[in-house]
């Protein structure tokens, strides 16, 4: 698209929001609804779902045109967003009604939830859906482990930080992790002083 066309476009958008502007104008990470990934298109944050033949036959590199076949993370099925986030978590991953969280994970039957209502899901955002199932794989990783609530919550604030996909997160996603992690990391240095915190924080 010319440059021309582009600073057009975002005056009309002018009242959307930054981040519906983003969906429309950036590319983004397109997935299949079994949860295939296609391509990366542009330079935008989104997950889109789209199917193979249709994402091919359109021309995988125009992301206007591709945008009006693909649909957002947020609004595809459920069933496309078990798939996916399964793909993405390199685990099994469950969609549920969670108000209020973004995910859990629940140790008696070794599941995660991922949650329709999350800002993350809402979002569509490949980065933050990828650290919310960060946190709840660090949480199933110490299942069996012996670590105080605090512990395990503090190493899967923890994880998120460390991960390279925070610094691509909002600035409100990221400082809502920080500001979790520097809450159980004091609780955990008062509850059990000899607790290992790794160097790399
Ligand atoms: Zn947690």
């Amino acid at each position: 698209m010319e440059k021309f066309n582009l600073d057009r476009l975002a005056a009309e958008m002018q009242p959307m929001e930054k981040a519906e502007q983003t969906a429309t104008i950036g590319g983004d990470y397109y997935y299949t609804p079994t949860g295939e990934y296609l391509d990366y298109v542009g330079k935008g944050d989104k997950i889109r779902v789209i199917d193979a033949a249709t994402f091919h036959s359109v021309g995988c590199t125009d992301e206007s045109n591709l945008n009006q076949f693909a649909t957002l993370f947020s609004q595809a099925d459920g069933g496309a967003q078990a798939a996916i986030a399964s793909k993405l978590a390199n685990a099994q991953i469950y969609m549920a009604d969670l108000p209020g969280d973004e995910a859990m994970y629940d140790p008696n039957s070794r599941q995660i939830y991922l949650s329709y209502s999350g800002s993350a899901v809402s979002g569509s955002n490949f980065y933050e859906i990828c650290l919310v199932l960060t946190h709840e794989l660090t949480h199933k990783q110490y299942t069996n482990s012996d670590m105080t609530t605090n512990q395990q919550e503090y190493m899967a604030y923890l994880a998120q930080k460390n991960d390279p996909y925070f610094s691509h997160c909002s600035a409100h996603f990221q400082y809502t992790i920080e500001q979790r992690l520097k809450y159980y990391k004091e609780l955990v240095e008062k509850d059990s002083p000899g607790f290992y915190i790794p160097s790399s924080y």
